[in-house]
């Protein structure tokens, strides 16, 4: 499986973009960060769009991506998410205020985009996708993304949690998980309130998994940015930040 980092921060600035994974060419995870990474042959490529929850971080691209696409694809871009997320998506976003509903454009048989809610592993290509719910301040999930030979766990935005990681002990082929912090320590009231990990609370929630899969951290927030990872450094100095634009094959 090739993973390319097309966003992993929790907002935007300067030298920070927000989430987004490219899986193997055509799946994204999350489109905080879609056009701005890749030249329009390579968006051409994308096929599925998984988004995690509804939070603008995640979802911004999807209205620029289609705006770059329209009337340039022969079949729609399928946008999979749990039917909350769906709703909120369509009705806050694609509403034809904020931006047009590409989903009937340019026309209701053969659209832009097609969104289609998900409540249990999608396939696709011989790569499984399995929404994990976890604990964010609105309806979020993580994935667990598997192409027979390894397995990787996206936890989305999450608090401390533990079903995603009680599911993760199942995981035979767990060769990486990406795994959000967006708070130092310090800021853990923050954290708390918002629902996100600090290093702190990740390190806690971490379980002891077979094969020791590479922990990859991702969704630091851009004021935090060097904090984080000093902190890291300090803490658990296994972990690896991941750096934008990188390429991680599992
Ligand atoms: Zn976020
Ligand atoms: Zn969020």
């Amino acid at each position: 499986m090739k993973i390319k980092v097309l966003g992993c921060h929790g907002s935007e600035g300067q030298k920070y973009k927000a989430t987004s994974f490219l899986i193997n060419d055509s799946i994204v995870i999350d489109a905080g960060t879609i056009v701005s990474a890749l030249p329009i042959k390579d968006l051409k490529k994308i096929k599925h769009i998984f988004i995690t929850h509804a939070h603008l971080d995640h979802i911004k691209d999807l209205a620029f991506l289609v705006d770059n696409l329209f009337g340039k694809i022969k079949k729609p871009i399928k946008i999979y998410g749990k039917k909350k997320t769906i709703n909120a998506i369509q009705k806050h976003l694609f509403n034809d205020v904020i931006w047009p509903d590409f989903s009937r454009l340019p026309s209701r048989s053969n659209p832009t985009m097609r969104f289609i809610p998900i409540k249990k592993i999608v396939k696709i290509n011989g790569i499984s996708i399995e929404p994990i719910a976890v604990n964010h301040t609105v309806e979020s999930v993580g994935y667990i993304i598997k192409d027979g030979m390894a397995t990787l766990a996206i936890t989305g935005d999450t608090g401390p949690t533990r079903g995603f990681w009680r599911r993760l002990k199942r995981e035979h082929h767990l060769k990486a998980i990406f795994a959000e912090v967006s708070f130092p320590s310090r800021k853990r009231l923050l954290a708390q309130d918002s629902l996100h990990y600090t290093p702190t609370t990740l390190a806690r929630d971490l379980p002891t998994l077979e094969n020791n899969p590479r922990i990859c951290i991702y969704h630091l927030k851009p004021p935090y940015v060097s904090d984080i990872i000093r902190e890291i450094h300090k803490i658990s100095p296994k972990w690896y930040v991941l750096k934008l634009g990188k390429t991680i094959k599992i």
